[in-house]
């Protein structure tokens, strides 16, 4: 009676409970199937408060300073990429798994990659990328599959952190053919036009190779699932800013060769999903700029700078006009002195306060309480100026130099003392490519 009960619990129940993406029937573009059902085909994920895809709005982003460089792994060996499968539903490449993954980038494991694979519009009509930036869809998308090292595949299923999937967003260029890596790869969709259909492409291009042009530092970052039922909500998922640029005729291909499952069946097409709500999840990235001093605009310092200018200019003519203000300006020279100052970098404003601080009772002495405020709100302004100049910080103070600055930029490198700016075998150059004639 037991093994009766467990023989019908096996057959019932089984198939609902081990869930794979793909295991449910559902489609793109059919009314039966389409994205609209797949709650209903598919409710315990589809459903659910963290889906993917989603619409990226950029003013809304956190910084992270967690979210570093990824560790690639196998991503330049050619000989982990199995095949080239039609699912049906998409164009899937198989990975041996084995030595090949991702590390690193915010992720608290090591992840097998599995899998990439690719969704898409139509032609040129309609894009079909799955997630969008700003309301940005690209042309396509690419996911590069990975599911955690320590997890077996039904574990990875139902963890919140089983998968980390790697979005590329693929941008059509007006050019033919290019890169030559994707003229090779979308060459291979005319062996693979019937559903099932697959193609060795062992040896034949690098995960690298695909994604050539792309910035992999910079990305977003945010939890959500699979944009396929059953829609686990198990994927880190991580969408990189950089796009895949490719020709539009290469991107045609995936819409006008690949068949959903016989040639005389449709093509496949706008295999995307629209994008999900956010329900109070936050997307991260990558802290914009490293240090405050790029944080301000080269535009805002220049006008902080005209200010604090004049203002010591109206000092100056007021070091003319009376003798005692001037007497007192002379012996806070290193405040006054814009060589000395711009040497005095961040590290040497405590040297300049102290030194104003200690003359503070002989110049209340020779100057009306005015002239101190003013010169006051002079080193204020300037102790400010000179916290947010780029100025970088060298080993040697007296080697102060910076970028942007008219007193200390590239144009005065030169008069650096034990300096070898002005040299005759100085970098970078220009290389020049072609013969003469
Ligand atoms: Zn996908």
């Amino acid at each position: 009676m037991v093994n009766v009960q467990l023989v019908f619990f096996l057959i019932t129940c089984l198939p609902f409970t081990v869930y794979s993406e793909g295991s449910v029937d559902y489609c793109y573009t059919l009314p039966a199937c389409n994205a609209s059902m797949w709650s209903t085909l598919s409710p315990k994920y589809c459903n659910g408060t963290r889906q993917s895809p989603i619409n990226i709005v950029t003013a809304d982003v956190k910084a992270d300073i967690n979210l570093t460089a990824f560790n690639f792994t196998g991503f330049n060996d050619s000989s982990h990429l199995i095949n080239i499968e039609n699912t049906g539903k998409s164009v899937k490449i198989l990975s041996d798994a084995l030595n090949i993954g991702v590390s690193g980038g915010g992720l608290q494991s090591q992840y097998n990659t599995t899998q990439l694979h690719f969704h898409w519009g139509n032609g040129s009509s309609i894009n079909g990328s799955e997630h969008t930036v700003d309301g940005q869809q690209y042309a396509m998308e690419m996911h590069i599959v990975n599911s955690r090292a320590d997890l077996n595949a039904t574990a990875a299923l139902s963890d919140s952190t089983g998968y980390a999937v790697l979005g590329f967003f693929i941008e059509a260029t007006n050019d033919t053919g290019k890169p030559e890596v994707w003229k090779n790869l979308t060459s291979l969709l005319a062996n693979i036009t019937k559903e099932a259909a697959s193609v060795d492409i062992k040896n034949q291009f690098t995960i690298d190779s695909l994604l050539q042009g792309v910035d992999r530092t910079k990305y977003y970052r945010y939890r959500g699932s699979l944009t396929t039922p059953t829609c686990n909500e198990n994927v880190v998922w991580t969408v990189f800013k950089d796009t895949i640029k490719v020709s539009k005729n290469l991107i045609d291909l995936f819409s006008s060769t690949v068949h959903t499952n016989t040639t005389t069946d449709p093509f496949i097409i706008t295999n995307y999903r629209p994008v999900q709500a956010l329900n109070g999840r936050v997307v991260t990235s990558q802290p914009t700029t490293t240090a405050a001093p790029s944080t301000i605009p080269s535009s805002a310092l220049h006008h902080t700078l005209s200010v604090s200018t004049a203002l010591l200019c109206l000092a100056l003519f007021r070091c003319f006009v009376s003798v005692s203000v001037c007497t007192a300006v002379k012996d806070l020279g290193v405040i006054i002195n814009p060589s000395l100052f711009f040497e005095a970098h961040v590290n040497n404003i405590t040297r300049i306060t102290l030194f104003y601080l200690r003359n503070i009772a002989k110049i209340r002495n020779m100057m009306s309480l005015q002239d101190i405020e003013k010169l006051v709100f002079l080193l204020l302004l300037y102790l400010f100026v000179v916290w947010f100049l780029p100025v970088a910080t060298s080993a040697d103070s007296s080697k102060a130099w910076c970028y942007k600055f008219p007193l200390c930029d590239e144009s005065t490198w030169s008069l650096i003392p034990k300096a070898y700016c002005n040299g005759s075998r100085q970098s970078p150059i220009n290389i020049v490519t072609k013969c003469p004639g």
